[in-house]
């Protein structure tokens, strides 16, 4: 059911970046067709979610695969965990819904790999998925009686890095400020609900009209179509949907001071890093200030005391606060600072590994 990777269209691929292993799986009776990508076990265990989503390619999907893992390592090398990065995605369309057994084989293909890989939820999948996948493999996090959803988690570690932010580059606090959040999932939401209680003023887009029409009942937000979102006239741009929402386009549009949101891979390329910085804007490193939920997860993973997971997603404005004075100092975008800074991590230079 699975052959390692072979395709070198994958070996030549901008985010390969030297993968350990990428896997290729495929279970007929179900109708799965997944990739498995572990990008970096280092540090530990590569633990990521599993993206189940109907995908206009396979290119696409082993770019999204490839993409997603390499981020993994990085979010936690600089969070601190003593985990590796991968992730997991399974193609599906209207021949291929996403099915109990579909996920069962899934399972089968994380348990071949021995525990070097460990999923979760992630975008198109949910808890009960999980559930399902844990039948057939204990590699698995975010069960209904593991760790669970860990979309709050998320949501609070964006949201402190948002104080942080705001505080840093526009001294002040978050009430009264304006939010445009872009993708009302299960993180988008909770962050909606958390800005709402800090007094910030929120506008939302969400290609999910029901979606929409919850947060402006519950959280007073104003809407715009999906396609204006980006260039509201707000304080912050809060990208929680799919990645890839500041490229060229986008960010010439953009009208926010800061850039700080839950969506993996923000950036569409490295120099749309560059672009934010010579606009004037703060971006916020998406892996960075992401990280909340992996910290969640790594607590059941890694069995770590009850209690320690508020206090380490408390670290992540304090990192972001760090890497902002470094950026400043250096004149580094503060993405290739947190690059920096979790690479050293998982991949000591050579002159560090032979004094070591
Ligand atoms: P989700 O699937 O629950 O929600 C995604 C939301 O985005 C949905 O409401 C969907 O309708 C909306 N959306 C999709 N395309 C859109 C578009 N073009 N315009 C506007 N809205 C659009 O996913 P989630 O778990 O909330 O995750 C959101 C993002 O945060 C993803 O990029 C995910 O990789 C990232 N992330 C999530 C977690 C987590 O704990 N769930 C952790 C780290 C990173």
């Amino acid at each position: 059911m699975t052959g390692a990777a072979t395709n070198t269209a994958v070996f030549d691929h901008p985010d390969f970046d030297d993968h350990e292993q990428v896997v290729f799986a495929a279970d007929p009776a179900s109708g799965l067709r997944a990739i498995i990508a572990i990008h970096d076990t280092t540090l530990g265990p590569a633990l990521g979610g599993c993206r189940i989503w109907s995908y206009g390619s396979t290119n696409e999907a082993i770019a999204d695969a490839l993409r997603l893992s390499r981020s993994m390592t990085y979010r936690a090398a600089l969070a601190g965990l003593p985990l590796g990065g991968g992730k997991a995605v399974a193609i599906i369309d209207s021949d291929r819904p996403k099915t109990p057994a579909m996920l069962r084989a899934m399972g089968q293909a994380i348990d071949r790999l021995g525990g070097r890989y460990i999923t979760a939820e992630g975008a198109g999948s949910t808890v009960t998925d999980m559930d399902e996948v844990a039948k057939a493999t204990p590699f698995v996090s975010g069960q209904s009686w593991g760790a669970g959803d860990p979309a709050p988690a998320t949501a609070r570690g964006v949201f402190l890095c948002m104080e942080a932010a705001v505080r840093h580059r526009l001294d002040r606090d978050l009430a009264g400020v304006h939010v445009a959040v872009k993708g009302l999932g299960s993180v988008g939401r909770a962050l909606a609900g958390m800005l709402h209680e800090a007094g910030a003023r929120i506008t939302v887009a969400d290609i999910d009209p029901a979606r929409v029409a919850r947060a402006r009942q519950a959280f007073g937000a104003a809407s715009v179509p999906v396609g204006a979102i980006s260039a509201m006239e707000a304080d912050v741009f809060a990208p929680c949907a799919l990645g890839g929402d500041l490229n060229e386009r986008s960010i010439a549009g953009l009208r926010a001071a800061i850039v700080c949101g839950s969506a993996s891979n923000q950036l569409a390329t490295p120099e749309d890093e560059i672009r934010l910085a010579e606009k004037g804007v703060l971006y916020c490193p998406d892996y960075l200030v992401n990280a909340g939920g992996l910290i969640h997860a790594a607590r059941h993973t890694l069995d770590l005391p009850r209690g320690t997971t508020d206090a380490h997603i408390r670290n992540l404005p304090e990192t972001l606060l760090t890497i902002l004075a470094e950026a400043a100092r250096t004149g580094a975008t503060p993405g290739a600072v947190a690059d920096r800074t979790a690479r050293d991590r998982f991949r000591p230079r050579e002159e560090l590994r032979l004094l070591a």
